[in-house]
């Protein structure tokens, strides 16, 4: 399809986003009415009608299965080499280009770690511990306070001036600790990953003006949800320009508890004031019910933007509300359902999107799955990256092209065993600490010989010489066949095999370990189109690309936690917060109860309008039908607790709704409360 036959499927509004190209836009609009739409179809626009070229295009949105859909719809609009260089990625692996490229203006070394949140953790912990016993949840607080900080542009030094309390302080002063010693690692953190890019525009202005020179024009998802420091990361690559598209929802703004600022539509206009806002207003996703149901439910939230959202597909099903004896009974009904519906409605399997709050809800839902041999795919929850042997192979990975990342040299120094124990490493920790240097660096030392018995000394050694062979090969030549080599030669299989319960499980383990280096090998494979011209022209591609693509692994095992990108016929399982962008024909919504949805933290914290708005992505990521479901009691804090009905229900057009597995039989006066007000009725019998 052309992109003239293209633009004429779009609305004239939806039109006039793609086409004006001459200063800021933002297409502000709900759920469903083509926000992404317009920026896959201006994406092709650019190219194919401006004559840009696609490698001085970025688009960004957060999560990598938004992504991935976005780079597919785009896919198929532009032919053969149009499409060669074009940026669609999440603002961190935008962000973590940035930084590859822009090493050592930042000051790092080549081969830098990412570190994932466990990494960082396990590092603030050793620092906070350094001088008193801290708990986990300290350790969490200090840990989420850095990361706001990060999120909002403050650097150590301002936390520290305006700590305001002694609290603040203790965790400004770990702040400050923890940046230093990321800084000597030669590591950054997740955050780090959008904060060094703009710390570097903001003070560099030779990297600004190659970055502007690089990028001249970016289109922004989900704008709603992107933090401070995400913001001055456009606003800073576009300059006066300004020659980008955001699309957001207000509406759809459930990332602040991660430092999202959906004031950031606000501050646009502030900031460009010949910003032009274009609304969209008609929904193409859902039927007239389901968003009748959405608009009401979220016009109990404030506004700064009114607006209305309609649909000419027609009334379609009532929304069901189903109500369960107990979460058991609940998974039990939507893995029957899903089971029959898709032989009544002649359904595929990945029609099905089961939505729930917290991933924990998922588990019984999956033995049910499991049990009627419904296939699914869980997004989040245990992942790929979360097991023991990817978590050790990617130490390893890590240690290769950084052998300062000591936290990769604590997970894999002993395995498989190679008889160095705990002491050795604390004496070894010490003194690496005394000597300022990574625990690798230290194991070279002569000085260690003083500390330890010759023997410990001999098998650091070993294991130091072993890892600088395998560098030597992959710095030389087959960098993929040097790791294959390497666990090979370590003959990791044994090791999975003596530390199995059975010998299936080993399988499965090496399975998954080989299924890393290929992925490893693919994203090698993939990456000279995608790194920026800066990156290609240093001189040691083969190992560059390594590096890179050992760091793309990191940051997809932290972004999405899962591995494998498998879009054949499954039910999706995920939580509210991954739906977003997504849509699927039958939508299943769990655990309507009040703690759970609102979440009991939100009810605490006064942050309801929120989880609100989480209930509207939720709701409106459905097309055809949509099924709510509760349960009456369910476990939680290790006991069996009475569940209310969340007040969500009681926010939805009740007409619309149709009850099933209302207690009545239980008290016969409650049957002629039946539709005058359900969920009151239910809740009486409920409590
Ligand atoms: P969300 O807020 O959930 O991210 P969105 O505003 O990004 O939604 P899209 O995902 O772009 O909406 O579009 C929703 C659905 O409507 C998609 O299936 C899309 O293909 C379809 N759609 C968008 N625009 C049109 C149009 N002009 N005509 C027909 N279908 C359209
Ligand atoms: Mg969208």
């Amino acid at each position: 399809m052309s992109i003239r036959e293209r633009l004429a499927k779009l609305n004239p509004r939806q039109q006039e986003a793609v086409r004006y190209i001459d200063g800021p836009c933002l297409v502000l609009a709900g759920a469903g009415s083509g926000k992404t739409s317009v920026i896959t179809s201006k994406i092709a626009y650019l190219v194919q009608e401006c004559g840009m070229s696609a490698r001085r295009i970025a688009a960004v949105t957060f999560t990598n299965k938004a992504a991935r859909e976005m780079k597919e719809r785009v896919g198929t609009m532009l032919k053969g080499r149009e499409g060669h260089g074009l940026t669609v990625s999440t603002f961190h692996t935008l962000g973590l280009n940035i930084i590859r490229a822009e090493l050592k203006a930042l000051g790092y070394k080549p081969g830098f770690s990412l570190f994932d949140p466990e990494d960082a953790k396990a590092l603030l912990r050793d620092l906070l511990q350094k001088d008193a016993q801290v708990d986990a949840d300290q350790i969490n607080r200090v840990q989420h306070r850095i990361s706001n900080w990060k999120n909002d542009l403050i650097l150590p030094g301002e936390a520290l001036s305006h700590a305001a309390d002694q609290d603040e302080h203790y965790a400004a002063r770990a702040y400050e600790a923890y940046g230093r010693h990321l800084k000597a690692y030669n590591a950054v953190d997740f955050d780090d990953l959008i904060l060094l890019p703009v710390v570097l525009l903001q003070n560099d202005p030779e990297a600004l003006a190659r970055w502007r020179r690089k990028i001249h024009y970016m289109l922004v998802d989900e704008y709603q949800d992107t933090n401070i420091s995400q913001y001055l990361l456009v606003k800073l690559l576009m300059g006066e320009r300004a020659t980008f598209t955001v699309v957001g929802d207000d509406d759809q703004s459930i990332y602040a508890w991660r430092g999202a600022r959906p004031e950031n539509l606000v501050t646009l206009g502030e900031d460009f004031p010949s910003l032009k806002v274009i609304k969209l207003e008609q929904n193409y996703r859902s039927t007239g019910t389901i968003l009748g149901a959405a608009n009401t439910l979220i016009s109990n939230n404030p506004h700064v933007y009114e607006k209305t959202l309609w649909s000419e597909m027609g009334r379609g099903d009532p929304i069901r509300v189903v109500v369960n004896r107990h979460e058991e009974a609940e998974a039990e009904r939507v893995a029957g359902e899903i089971l029959t519906r898709r032989i009544k409605e002649r359904a595929e399997w990945r029609d099905f999107a089961v939505l729930y709050r917290g991933n924990f809800q998922a588990r019984i839902l999956e033995l049910k799955l499991q049990h009627y041999q419904i296939p699914y795919k869980l997004s989040g929850g245990t992942s790929f990256f979360s097991r023991n042997e990817i978590k050790d192979a990617m130490a390893y990975l890590r240690l290769l092209i950084n052998p300062a990342d000591d936290n990769a040299f604590l997970r894999i120094v002993n395995v498989p065993r190679r008889e160095i124990g705990p002491g050795t490493l604390e004496k070894l920790a010490n003194y690496a600490t005394q000597r300022e240097c990574s625990l690798f660096a230290a194991c070279h030392e002569l000085g260690l010989e003083q500390l330890l018995p010759t023997r410990a000394v001999e098998r650091l050694g070993r294991f130091t010489h072993f890892i600088d062979g395998v560098r030597r090969r992959m710095d030389s030549g087959d960098a993929i066949a040097a790791i294959r080599d390497m666990l090979i030669e370590m003959d990791y299989e044994a090791w999975l095999y003596q530390n199995a319960s059975a010998p299936t499980i080993a399988e499965r383990r090496l399975a998954n370990v080989w299924t890393l280096i290929d992925q490893l090998e693919k994203s090698m494979q993939r990456d000279p189109e995608e790194t920026s011209e800066e990156n290609t022209a240093s001189e040691n591609t083969e190992t560059d690309s390594v590096e890179a693509a050992i760091s793309r692994l990191v940051l997809r095992d932290i972004l999405e936690q899962q591995a494998e990108e498998d879009d054949s016929d499954r039910v999706q399982l995920l939580t509210m917060h991954a739906s977003k962008g997504l849509e699927f024909p039958h939508v299943y919504l769990m655990g309507l109860e009040e703690e759970l949805l609102p979440h009991r933290n939100a009810i605490e914290a006064d942050t309801v309008e929120e989880e609100r708005r989480l209930a509207y992505v939720g709701i409106t990521r459905a097309r055809r039908t949509l099924t709510l479901t509760l349960a009456r009691q369910r476990k939680a804090y290790g006991e069996l607790m009475d569940c209310t009905p969340s007040r969500f229900l009681d926010e939805l057009p009740q007409d619309e709704l149709e009850w099933e597995g209302r207690a009545d039989k239980e008290d016969p006066q409650k049957k002629q409360a039946r539709g005058q007000n359900a969920i009151a009725g239910l809740r009486s019998l409920l409590n």
